[in-house]
């Protein structure tokens, strides 16, 4: 179906983000799968081209522009373009740092930092999830003791993505241990602090290229005025900024199956068994016409909760909706379709495959489905 939401501009950035994709994403996704990580230069690279904070205002070297549409266009585009892995890093970036700066920065936060958010000289990363708790967040442990005007940080955080390459980590802390959601704040620690140790770029099942990595917090003097916010509310922020995560995820999710539908359409028109296209198998057609319908379903949901988020009137319920049917819809469809692929489907030097492996995550990271299904189950009172 003709899709309404986006102006001329969106797909202005949509042809040059994809061009810029073919040409220098695409032939090094396989070198950066096996690297484990994009370079760190892929970013200024992304900066340059203005696909980095839109939403920056333009004193800050930003596109002076928060409308998420645009954001929704380059998610859209890495999953069209199947480089999904090298791809996360740019959209974390864009969708789920960046707020937390444009929201509460202040004025001498927004000029020591905005301007490297923009150009991809500063790399993000947002860490939440400890060893021993990630769906619980309250729960975390990593403290915060304030010593004169700087914070001693001592802790540690894993799977966090960009973790490798982030020069800015945005890093929810407890400042009062005796509280649980009322004693978190955010900290942001910068590549270099004595004491802030990366750990292992961790091995994934998929986002091959997606640096995601433990990092490690020994006795870390982090100036007071890196704090983001005030203190005691990080949970609270982080509750206001965690929709736009999930739709972030969500618009990928839809945008997966999407791009998984047209490779499977290619393939089995082409590939013959029996003396026939695999496709013209009233299996292969009712799978097909199965996700082809699931997408355009999904997709009238996921346009309609970007149009509210722009009008700042999306809801954490809308947004966990969105997040969970889109990227189980993605896991089942991306499934499908390998299926139709045969053992094709299984050889990674067809998208599908990693498709299928990078896939599996998204239905956990950013809250699970079953987190999500929470949230939903309480706002209808029970
Ligand atoms: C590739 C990758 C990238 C990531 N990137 C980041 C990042 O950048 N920053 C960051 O902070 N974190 C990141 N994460 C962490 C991710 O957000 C967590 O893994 C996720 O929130 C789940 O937490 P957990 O792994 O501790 O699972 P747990 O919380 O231990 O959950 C285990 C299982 O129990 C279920 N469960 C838990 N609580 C409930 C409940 N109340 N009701 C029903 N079921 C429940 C869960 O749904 C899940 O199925 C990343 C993870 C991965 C794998």
């Amino acid at each position: 179906m003709e899709r309404s939401i986006f102006e001329p501009e969106h797909e202005e950035l949509r042809a040059s983000f994809r061009a810029w994709l073919d040409k220098e994403v695409v032939p090094h996704a396989v070198e950066w799968e096996r690297a484990g990580i994009v370079p760190h230069a892929l970013f200024t690279e992304a900066g340059r081209h203005g696909f980095l904070g839109m939403a920056i205002p333009e004193e800050h070297g930003g596109g002076g522009t928060v409308d998420f549409r645009y954001n929704q266009v380059i998610a859209e585009e890495i999953q069209a373009a199947g480089v999904f892995g090298a791809g996360v890093g740019i959209t974390l970036h864009n969708d789920i740092c960046l707020p937390y700066f444009l929201t509460y920065c202040n004025e001498e936060q927004a000029r020591r930092w905005l301007p490297g958010i923009a150009s991809g000289e500063l790399v993000t990363a947002i860490a939440m999830t400890e060893p021993g708790i990630g769906s619980d967040l309250a729960g975390m442990s990593t403290s915060a003791v304030r010593d004169g005007d700087s914070y001693v940080v001592n802790g540690s955080k894993t799977f966090i993505t960009n973790g490798i390459n982030a020069d800015l980590v945005i890093t929810a802390v407890k400042t009062d241990p005796s509280q649980k959601h009322k004693g978190m704040s955010l900290l942001v620690l910068e590549r270099g602090m004595e004491g802030f140790e990366r750990g292992r770029n961790l091995e994934k099942l998929g986002l091959h290229s997606q640096d995601t990595a433990e990092l490690f917090f020994n006795d870390v003097h982090v100036p007071a005025e890196n704090l983001l916010g005030t203190e005691g509310e990080g949970f609270i922020q982080l509750v206001h900024n965690l929709p736009q995560e999930r739709l972030s995820i969500a618009v990928g999710g839809v945008a997966a199956a999407r791009a998984a539908l047209g490779w499977t359409l290619d393939y089995v028109k082409e590939r013959t068994a029996f003396g026939q296209p695999v496709g013209s198998f009233q299996n292969s057609r009712f799978v097909l016409a199965e996700i082809a319908t699931e997408v355009e379903v999904g997709q009238a949901f996921a346009d309609q909760c970007v149009t509210a988020l722009n009008k700042e009137e999306l809801s954490a319920e809308e947004a966990a909706m969105c997040k969970w049917w889109m990227t189980e819809m993605q896991k089942r469809a991306v499934d499908r379709c390998l299926q139709l692929h045969g053992g094709y489907g299984y050889m990674m030097e067809y998208p599908i495959a990693r498709a299928y492996a990078d896939a599996r995550i998204t239905t956990i990271y950013g809250g699970t489905t079953e987190i999500m299904k929470e949230i939903i189950g309480r706002s209808l009172g029970l």
